[in-house]
């Protein structure tokens, strides 16, 4: 599994060059951005589980861009990237909302142990604001990807997931398989649509047959719908 999304902003390519491929060998996923606007405007578009960020920076100051973000963003762990003997900037940085704070140059293990921190502090969090499809008693958490139908949990596939959400984002909506096939195996996908029936039977088996209500119906020579 992924162990988190983080935001690299950094100016200086080789150090974010360096972090990127240290933080990817540990199992994180990486973008980068290389200034202090650009920085902010991809934090602001959520989605990360932490955000390493360089206070000197073009554009926008990384405290500049920590209090911007803080506005409407107190939860994404900030760490901040400062230079060794600024002192206030650690201090501004701290008071403003940077839950940590490592000093170039940095031994990257330190620098791993305060990621791996400041991610554990947040982890209770981030369940919370999980987002959840719910249909009846099925309960789908789309970050953790978990899949509940009553008090039983339901190991899907990447596929059938992927399936199940998008019929759960059209609820007591008939779906073409057409529709089905392009927006869950997309538009480039060659093949016929019977594929779109198998995936469908394959949920079923998982979601339905094992309960009294099934909530995934055939709509005879149309397509499906979540409904019931
Ligand atoms: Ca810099």
């Amino acid at each position: 599994m992924e162990k988190g999304h983080i935001l690299i902003v950094e100016d200086e390519e080789k150090i974010a060059r360096v972090l990127q491929l240290e933080l990817e060998y540990e199992g994180y996923s990486v973008i980068i951005k290389q200034d202090g606007t650009e920085g902010l405007n991809a934090a602001a578009e959520g989605g990360y589980s932490l955000v390493l960020l360089d206070v000197m920076l073009p554009g926008l100051s990384g405290l500049e861009v920590l209090r911007r973000l803080r506005k409407t963003d107190q939860q994404t762990p900030v760490i901040l990237l400062t230079a060794r003997d600024s002192i206030p900037d650690k201090v501004t940085g701290l008071d403003i909302g940077a839950n940590d704070y490592v000093t170039k140059p940095f031994e990257i293990e330190e620098l791993l142990a305060r990621i791996r921190a400041a991610l554990r502090q947040n982890g209770p969090k981030t369940e919370d604001i999980g987002t959840f499809l719910t249909y009846d008693d099925l309960r789908v958490n789309e970050k953790t990807r978990e899949v509940r139908r009553g008090n039983k949990e339901v190991e899907l596939t990447p596929r059938e997931f992927d399936l199940l959400v998008y019929m759960l984002k059209h609820p007591q909506q008939v779906l073409t398989r057409e529709q089905i096939l392009n927006s869950v195996w997309g538009f480039d996908y060659i093949g016929d649509t019977n594929v779109v029936d198998v995936y469908i039977r394959y949920i079923r088996k998982k979601l339905d047959y094992p309960y009294k209500k099934q909530l995934i119906h055939t709509v005879r020579g149309v397509g499906y719908a979540i409904k019931g």
